[in-house]
């Protein structure tokens, strides 16, 4: 097959995209219009986490697609239902919303935590977000973002959510007045570079938000769904957040994202929160077949397991090459680099011929790994060795 360039034309452009168009998948390896195949670390983002094109997710598509696709979310319909039981009983919250982004569903935690400070805290709206943050490209969502730039793109913004440094006790308190409502974070900051928040700090936060009468909501748009090798990153910190929203792994590739809450804090009335597409059973049926494979006895220890295997390996590399160190938890896991090889080293693994490796470069100096959560160890370490080669030409 070749590419039809005047087509490629047709689509908005609104990043550089290499010149491949993607025609099938399989697990962790996707094939090209010319029949080269990828090993593919990035997978859509941490987005799909059983790997491209997963048996459990085709069965579910076929079977749903057939019998009900979009009664309309003023009705109910049995999948989300069985979705949103799931996700209550693995998790400290009564109550899940389903959207169709990360983004949205993030949209709706801001709705939720505004609402309720109308009805609670005389009208407190401010959010703290932190510094280098990601929490999706909606004006507010932008907004609540930490990224360098994002505030004055798109002006005006959202206003509302100051920023405080993550591990960072101090600058959060510093920040609270009585305007503020809710602090909100990543329990690891995917776009950032897998910072993960550390333990002390996600305790200290919970402790510093009750005694403040704030709300504690978790991003897991990208660490939830056992990507960390537990169901929900928070829960390795020992702690219970008022609001979660789930996304990207939620779906397996689907557009799927979810708003949880706890019960004292589920105050949206009549009206104030809705969507066309929300919890159709077409996706939540998807989900519904996700979540019973992340939670089938043994899944997350071998994700564990996995995650143990990428991280020897990485740092392994890091001592060869005089690097600065890998870090993250379970499979989102990042490697820092000495110099900013980053994007040469991407375009150098996409290239590698006969068979590509798609990785990718959140900051210069640093490569982020993002694989199929069922990724093989065998997969694992022909990644490790292609890369070895890579940075081998790559300094020669
Ligand atoms: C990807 C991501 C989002 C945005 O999700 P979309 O589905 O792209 O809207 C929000 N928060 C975090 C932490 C993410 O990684």
């Amino acid at each position: 097959m070749s590419i039809d360039r005047a087509g490629l034309n047709a689509l908005m452009e609104i990043t550089s995209r290499p010149e491949l168009v993607f025609v099938r998948g399989q697990g962790s390896w996707l094939e090209d219009h010319t029949g080269k195949r990828y090993l593919d670390f990035i997978q859509g983002w941490a987005v799909n986490c059983l790997g491209h094109n997963h048996p459990a997710m085709i069965e579910a598509l076929t079977r749903q697609s057939q019998q009900l696709i979009n009664p309309s979310p003023a009705f109910y319909n049995q999948p989300s239902i069985d979705l949103a039981v799931r996700i209550v009983e693995s998790s400290c919250f009564d109550r899940v919303f389903f959207a169709n982004s990360g983004a949205e569903a993030n949209e709706g935690a801001i709705k939720l935590a505004r609402k309720w400070g109308q009805l609670h805290r005389k009208g407190a709206y401010k959010i703290i977000t932190f510094d280098h943050s990601f929490h999706g490209r909606t004006l507010a969502t932008m907004s609540a973002s930490g990224k360098a730039g994002w505030d004055t793109k798109f002006a005006p913004q959202v206003e509302g959510f100051p920023k405080a440094e993550l591990n960072d006790l101090d600058s959060v308190r510093a920040l609270i007045d009585d305007q503020t409502v809710a602090v909100m974070l990543e329990p690891v900051q995917g776009e950032a570079g897998v910072i993960p928040a550390t333990r002390e700090f996600l305790q200290d936060l919970r402790a510093l938000t009750r005694e403040r009468g704030l709300l504690l909501i978790v991003d897991e748009v990208q660490s939830g769904m056992g990507r960390t090798g537990r169901m929900y990153a928070y829960q390795h910190a020992g702690i219970e957040p008022d609001i979660m929203t789930l996304g990207k792994g939620i779906g397996g590739g689907v557009p799927l994202s979810a708003l949880c809450a706890r019960e004292a804090v589920c105050c949206f009335e009549h009206g104030d929160q809705g969507g066309t597409y929300n919890g159709n059973p077409l996706m939540t049926a998807v989900g519904v077949a996700i979540f019973d494979t992340l939670s089938a006895p043994g899944f997350l220890d071998e994700v564990n397991a996995r995650g143990r295997q990428l991280s020897a390996g990485l740092m392994a590399l890091s001592d060869k090459w005089g690097m600065k160190g890998e870090r993250g938890q379970g499979l989102l896991r990042a490697l820092v680099m000495d110099r900013d090889d980053g994007p040469a080293l991407v375009l150098a693994a996409r290239e590698r011929t006969p068979e590509g490796l798609l990785l990718n470069a959140p900051r210069g100096n640093l490569l982020r790994f993002m694989p199929a959560l069922n990724v093989t160890a065998d997969e694992i370490d022909t990644m490790l060795a292609w890369l070895d080669d890579l940075i081998t030409k790559a300094r020669a």
